[in-house]
């Protein structure tokens, strides 16, 4: 289990390729690109642009001697029906197969996206919703196995109407196993999971070899902080033991950007140093015994 950053540390304030030189220069050898980041920006462009984009961010990776592991994929929205200003239903499915298929230039077996709602503060019950986004999600299927490029669907937490379910492992597994798809996994987001008060060792237990990605991040346990471990109030002993229990392959993937980017940018590559060693001692904790 490797320590890696999402490029969100850097929020959009400086360019991709200088996002990925300072996480190569703290350390980081592996790396999340954040597409959420950027999906406005690849909405202006066509895909040529795009795939001549994504095979710079990788040979540059290439030279520095980093790998891009995981992708947070772009979001639709925050339900099915209140979409991202500019995007429809089509439209983000197109985005999304073209984010697969900048993934697949990357060289990331694995992008996050979200399962939600259908409407905020919606009246449909939770086997409607599940049903919405089997359909849903099917429709990425064909582009799954052109580039064998996985999906990992990422559990949520409810805020203000959002999110009602696929906050706990058995909604996440239940979607999951629908699907039945090698390439369609799930990735644990540490700090939604807080936030919902989710017991993390038994959710993690029950996804076992359904979860492909992280999403590492602490908070109060009140709102989603995403901060870096220890600034907020997580168990990552018992976390990291149930992780290294179901034998968890992928990485240790900060989504932990306040944490760094609330820094001044002189600063932030100290900031990114730290949470790289932080990350490493972090999952290095063994439970002690007896
Ligand atoms: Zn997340």
């Amino acid at each position: 289990m490797k320590v890696s950053t999402s490029l969100n540390v850097f929020g959009s304030s400086i360019s991709r390729l200088e996002a990925i030189r300072r996480c190569a220069a703290a350390g980081f050898q592996v790396l999340d690109m954040n597409y959420w980041d950027l999906q406005n920006e690849m909405l202006q462009i066509c895909w040529s642009e795009e795939e001549a984009w994504a095979k710079e961010m990788r040979a540059y990776a290439d030279q520095l001697g980093v790998r891009f592991t995981q992708m947070h994929g772009p979001v639709h929205g925050g339900t099915f029906t209140n979409l991202v200003t500019g995007l429809t239903l089509d439209s983000f499915v197109g985005l999304a197969e073209r984010s697969l298929r900048s993934a697949a230039i990357l060289g990331i077996p694995w992008v996050v996206f979200h399962p939600t709602d259908i409407a905020i503060d919606g009246k449909e019950t939770y086997e409607e919703i599940l049903d919405y986004n089997l359909n849903f999600y099917r429709r990425l299927i064909p582009v799954l196995e052109e580039t064998g490029i996985g999906i990992a669907l990422e559990n949520g937490c409810s805020v203000q109407g959002y999110n009602r379910f696929f906050t706990v492992a058995e909604e996440l597994a239940q979607l999951v196993d629908a699907l039945d798809h090698r390439l369609i996994g799930a990735c644990w987001d540490t700090g939604h999971a807080h936030v919902q008060k989710v017991n993390q060792v038994s959710a993690i237990k029950m996804l076992g070899d359904r979860l492909k990605a992280t999403h590492i991040q602490d908070n109060d346990g009140v709102s989603d902080q995403h901060l870096l471990p220890y600034q907020g109030t997580i168990d990552w002993v018992e976390l990291v033991g149930a992780l290294k229990e179901i034998q968890y392959s992928g990485d240790f993937t900060y989504e932990a950007h306040n944490g760094v980017n609330k820094l001044p940018d002189g600063i932030r590559d100290a900031g990114l140093k730290y949470a790289l060693e932080l990350g490493n001692y972090v999952v290095s904790l063994e439970k002690e015994k007896g």
